[in-house]
C-alpha cells in the first residue's frame, strides 16, 4: 500500500465508522477487479461451451467403422423406402426378390460419395441390368459387395483396382432399376446374395 494510503487506513481504523469505510472500500474494489478481469475467465468459458454445443439429433453414422469394415455412405442415412432383404407389400416399384438393403444419405441423396465397406479387388465397374452404374468388390473368402444405382459418369475405381475401406466408388444416385436416389448395397458370398442386415451386425455395423 503506498504511504498516503496506509496512513489514511490507520487514522480510519482507529474509529469504527473508519473501519466500516476500510471493509466497503475493500469490498468495492474487490467486485470492481472481478468485472475488470472478468473476460478472462468468461472467453475460456464461452469457447467450451461453443466447442461441446448441442448433440445433433438423430442416428449419425458419419465415417463409422468397426475394424476392417465400415458403412458405405458417410454421415446419417436412412432405410431406403422400404427395400430390404424381404420383399415389402405396398411398394409397387419393388421387384419381389429384392436381396439388398436400400439406402439413402440425409443431406445429398443424389450425389453423395459411395465408399468401399472394406478392403479389396474392383470385379466390375459400370453399367449393370437392373442395378444401373454398379460396382463390385471381391473381398475374399467368397464375400463380394455390390453397390448398385450410382450416377452415370460418377465411378471413381475401375476393373482390376485394388480398394481400401472407405475408397470412395462413385455418387449415389438412381440408374438402373430405380425411382430415387439411393444406394442398393449388397453381399454376395459364393456367387449367391445373403441377408445383408446379419451380416453387418455381425461386424457390429447394424443396419438401422
Ligand atoms: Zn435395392
Amino acid at each position: 500500500m503506498p504511504a498516503p494510503v496506509a496512513r489514511t487506513a490507520v487514522v480510519l481504523g482507529r474509529s469504527g465508522t473508519g473501519r466500516k469505510i476500510i471493509a466497503v472500500v475493500l469490498i468495492i474494489s474487490f467486485i470492481l477487479g472481478g468485472l475488470l478481469f472478468a473476460p478472462a475467465w468468461i472467453v475460456p468459458l464461452a469457447i467450451a461451451g461453443s466447442v461441446a454445443g448441442p448433440a445433433a439429433p438423430g442416428p449419425v453414422h458419419g465415417a463409422v467403422t468397426s475394424g476392417n469394415w465400415g458403412y458405405p455412405l458417410e454421415g446419417e442415412w436412412t432405410v431406403g423406402r422400404g427395400s430390404g432383404w424381404q420383399p415389402v407389400d405396398g411398394c409397387a416399384y419393388c421387384p419381389s426378390d429384392h436381396k439388398g438393403f436400400d439406402m439413402t444419405s440425409v443431406a445429398m441423396p443424389c450425389g453423395a460419395i459411395i465408399h468401399a465397406a472394406s478392403a479389396g479387388h474392383v470385379i466390375n465397374a459400370g453399367p449393370t441390368p437392373g442395378w444401373g452404374n454398379t460396382v463390385r468388390i471381391d473381398h475374399g473368402g467368397g464375400i463380394v459387395t455390390l453397390y448398385g444405382h450410382m450416377q452415370w459418369d460418377s465411378l471413381l475405381v475401375a476393373v482390376g483396382q485394388d480398394v481400401d475401406i472407405g475408397t470412395p466408388l462413385g455418387a449415389e444416385g438412381s440408374t438402373g432399376k430405380s425411382t430415387g436416389c439411393h444406394l442398393h448395397y449388397e453381399i454376395q458370398r459364393d456367387g449367391v446374395a445373403i441377408d445383408p442386415e446379419p451380416f453387418m451386425a455381425a461386424l457390429g455395423l447394424p443396419l438401422q
